[in-house]
């Protein structure tokens, strides 16, 4: 979706300096000056980068730690609509292009993905970078407001891809699910925010090793939550499921806080699982394997993915306030570029 430039906006101050000049007559100002601070006016954007006729804007990037607080206050919610800038070979189809001495710059919308709705009806979206054909995705946000900074490590990647699109190489569709439980991150930014609306946890909800009544012993227990009436029982569970068998997926990194390190999929783990986690362990300070509490995880979502083919990894940052981007930027060049050795 592209915008054509505002040409018209020049244009049109043009034609009605030349009215004002007619219907006044005006014994001072000259004809041939009008046309020349026209002509002068289309030269100059033409042969600059002139931000303001597309509105081209490139504002810094936020980034971690108590800068958090700035890109995400309570009550946060993601905008529907991001833009991306990116150079454009002018279109000889376009209104006026003056023999090519504008230079247009057309601005491309990133418009996030619906792919369903939580519980309580908040969208669920996926942004999409790249146009290749290995689909791999990034998932943030299962666990809600309680690893709130999975959100904003994922709005920081979304934000800084939009900025550097080249990043996704040729052969990479990229998808990045901002949050997969709404709900949970309106509620609170704590652990009452861990499960959807249905008081179910959304990590444990899937058909592998799955129990409605979750393990308490040595697992995280602050509060009682459920597997799910059944396997894949929520909205949120089905919305992604639909959408990773439409799509395709590869390669998945789920991301969770905080500080066991990297969990490979699969009951018993697959290779390619493995092999992923060990990758994104050269590349970062997150252990592999990861700290064993002694938890009976039950119906975690990364073991359903791998089950179906798909190399899955949780990544865990370091704690529930940092989004460690500038670690976690460098695990995405190396998730984008990863392939599984047979
Ligand atoms: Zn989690």
């Amino acid at each position: 979706m592209t915008d054509q430039p505002s040409i018209t906006i020049p244009v049109s101050i043009c034609i009605r300096m030349k009215r004002w000049h007619w219907d006044k007559k005006s014994q001072y100002t000259p004809r041939w000056l009008w046309l020349l601070i026209c002509f002068a006016g289309f030269l100059l954007i033409g042969c600059s980068d002139s931000p303001t006729l597309v509105n081209v804007t490139k504002e810094p990037l936020q980034h971690a730690d108590p800068r958090m607080a700035s890109i995400l206050p309570p009550k946060w919610k993601p905008t529907p609509q991001q833009d991306i800038q990116v150079d454009a070979e002018p279109d000889p189809k376009s209104a006026i292009n003056f023999g090519g001495l504008l230079r247009v710059r057309e601005r491309e919308i990133v418009v996030p993905y619906v792919i369903g709705y939580s519980v309580n009806g908040r969208p669920l979206e996926v942004y999409r970078f790249g146009n290749g054909g290995r689909n791999l995705l990034i998932i943030a946000g299962i666990h809600g407001g309680y690893e709130w900074n999975t959100i904003a490590l994922a709005y920081e990647l979304i934000e800084h891809l939009k900025h550097d699109p080249q990043l996704i190489p040729p052969d990479v569709k990229l998808h990045i699910l901002l949050s997969l439980n709404p709900d949970g991150a309106a509620r609170a930014h704590n652990f009452l925010g861990r499960a959807n609306a249905n008081n179910v946890d959304l990590n444990r909800n899937w058909n592998v090793n799955w129990t409605s009544n979750l393990p308490q012993l040595r697992c995280w227990n602050l509060v009682r939550l459920s597997g799910g009436p059944y396997p894949i029982s929520e909205p949120e569970s089905k919305a992604l499921m639909r959408y990773i068998l439409d799509t395709d997926i590869e390669a998945i990194i789920s991301y969770h806080s905080a500080g066991l390190g990297i969990f490979a999929g699969g009951l018993p783990t697959t290779e390619k699982s493995r092999q992923l986690a060990e990758a994104i362990a050269d590349m970062s300070t997150y252990p592999y394997p990861p700290i064993d509490i002694g938890c009976n995880y039950t119906g975690t979502f990364i073991d359903w993915a791998a089950r179906i083919g798909i190399a899955s990894v949780d990544v865990e940052l370091s704690n529930h306030f940092n989004t460690d981007f500038e670690q976690n930027l460098r695990i995405l060049e190396t998730f984008l570029s990863w392939t599984p050795t047979p």
